[in-house]
């Protein structure tokens, strides 16, 4: 059977529904409904071309369909097997709207893993993940490997936290594992709330299933007997997904007591949370998940020794549970043969801001930023000048373009002021002026910090007024020393990874582009 692929997620925002129901009319008009299935699916990546279709198997792809192309699409493409050079398009001097997928550009860098089944796969329906090799994973975990060995197979993959920290998830399993006290905890980390980030967004909508067949293989690698997907409310089309997949789960017998008849329980709940950005941060997520308010605590104690209800407890995002099923499916050497020597595997960006090719882009670990932003994303729009790029979101920092060729890792990344953080890029051009991003990020900080701590809550509304003003024109020469000063206690003493990092926007562009700060301030005098 033809298969017409519609994303039905990010590019519902352009009107894929209305271009859903158009080719699904047309497909009845035209008496093809045997041989073709129009099929709901999650994102393609190319979010700069929404909407976009794919046509499987024949590997095409039509960018900013409208509904009006749907007739042309169907008596063309799917009865006649023959490519349609030209939709009614909106500017059709500067772009061709069909390819074969294998010759865009876009995806010849990219290595799709994790992102495999999206724009694959219709998300709310187990059966399509099954028939993707789905839940062969948990099977060979629950059958043919004890919890030990699962944890050794994470810890050889050499996978990383992909929400941030980059912390070693095999040996933070151990950990949880080896912990005292019962019940256990896991919980997935769905709060992505970087500006510019949607990574994890689109696996939930358009893969739920690849993160709950990871969360049950660690629920097995550590004894947990209870799991939590901590989710944020603003999610509504990843909301819905999940839940419709935890329901197909349970009716299969995958969720609850004594999954496929092995003796192991496993009982799994969604938690909405309200959109704080501080309940990214594991303690005050579990306070959320708790029903208290989602403020930090101080650590010791870690959630492996003390985390929910003060009981063991993982925690890892979306992104890293979502790699499991990849690795105890395939193997650790298979899983680390991309990637660098202390990160295997790839890792999905969002690239945002001032690029051609804005979307969702996997890459292997280790490609270079270079890479990522011009040969993926298509360089700088309307010729103009790189200028940098702000990787972390809020809690990140700018890379300038003298480090364009930095291969992207977590200590390469972080040796240069910025973090990969959950994986948001944020590309600025000539015009940008940097000043005003250190600005904009840190009112983000500074509106989300929860205020427990004096350092953040004082800090970052300082550090924001001086930033400010000397976008204002009304900086002064000590200033920029205030600003390293401030930025650095601040850093130094605030109780948890919000305040640790709110000055990094601000210290990295003070770093590289301290003439921007210097003449903002010469202009006032
Ligand atoms: Fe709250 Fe900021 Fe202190 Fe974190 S660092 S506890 S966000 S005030």
């Amino acid at each position: 059977k033809t298969e017409v692929h519609i994303c039905m997620t990010g590019c519902r925002a352009y009107g894929s529904s209305e271009v859903m129901a158009a080719i699904e009319e047309e497909v009845g008009k035209q008496g093809v409904s045997k041989q073709v299935e129009v099929r709901a699916t999650g994102c393609h990546g190319f979010c700069a071309k929404a909407p976009v279709i794919a046509i499987e198997p024949m590997g095409v792809q039509y960018q900013e369909v409208n509904p009006e192309d749907a007739a042309e699409i169907v008596s063309q493409t799917l009865r006649q097997n023959r490519l349609i050079d030209r939709l009614a398009y909106k500017d059709p001097s500067t772009h061709r709207p069909v390819f074969y997928r294998r010759e865009i550009p876009f995806y010849m860098k990219q290595e799709r893993r994790v992102l495999a089944n999206c724009g694959r796969i219709d998300p709310t329906k187990i059966e399509h993940y099954i028939a993707a090799g789905g839940y062969q994973a948990l099977v060979k975990a629950l059958s043919k490997m004890t919890p030990e060995q699962i944890t050794e197979e994470v810890i050889a993959a050499k996978l990383r936290g992909r929400g941030g920290a980059g912390f070693s998830t095999g040996l933070k399993w151990k950990f949880a594992r080896e912990a005292e006290g019962r019940p256990k905890y896991i919980i997935c980390n769905a709060d992505e709330g970087d500006p510019g980030a949607f990574m994890d967004r689109a696996v939930l909508e358009g893969d739920p299933h690849a993160v709950l067949e990871g969360m049950l293989i660690g629920a097995r690698a550590m004894g947990a007997e209870y799991g939590y997907i901590y989710v944020r409310e603003e999610y509504p089309i990843a909301v819905d997904h999940l839940t419709l997949a935890i329901e197909e789960m349970k009716e299969l017998g995958l969720l609850g007591e004594n999954i496929l008849g092995t003796g192991f329980n496993f009982h799994l709940s969604l938690k909405m949370g309200a959109g704080a950005f501080v309940c990214g941060e594991e303690t005050a997520l579990m306070a959320s998940i708790e029903g208290k308010r989602g403020m930090p605590s101080a650590r010791p104690p870690f959630p492996a020794q003390a985390g929910l209800d003060g009981k063991p407890t993982n925690i890892n995002n979306v992104e890293t549970w979502a790699n499991v099923p990849l690795i105890i499916k395939n193997g650790a050497p298979w899983y680390a043969e991309i990637g660098t020597e202390n990160s295997g595997g790839t890792k999905i960006f969002s690239l945002a801001g001032k690029v051609n090719n804005t979307g969702l882009v996997e890459v292997p670990l280790g490609v270079s930023v270079k890479e990522v932003i011009f040969d993926i994303g298509g360089g700088i729009p309307k010729g103009r000048k790189f200028k940098a790029v702000q990787m972390g979101g809020p809690s990140g920092g700018c890379i300038p373009e003298q480090f364009l060729n930095t291969p992207i890792d977590y200590d390469t990344i972080q040796r240069l002021g910025a973090i990969m953080g959950s994986g948001g890029m944020v590309v600025m051009d000539e015009n940008n002026c940097m000043v005003e991003i250190a600005r904009f990020f840190l009112s983000f900080t500074q509106s989300e910090s929860c205020g427990k701590c004096a350092p953040c809550r004082l800090g970052t509304t300082q550090l924001l007024e001086i930033l400010t003003r000397i976008t204002e024109g009304k900086g002064q020469e000590k200033d920029i020393e205030t600003i390293k000063d401030l930025g650095e206690t601040i850093t130094l003493t605030s109780l948890c990874g919000l305040g640790q990092t709110c000055a990094k926007p601000a210290l990295s562009t003070l770093r590289y582009f301290l003439k921007e700060y210097e003449d903002h301030i010469k202009e006032h005098r």
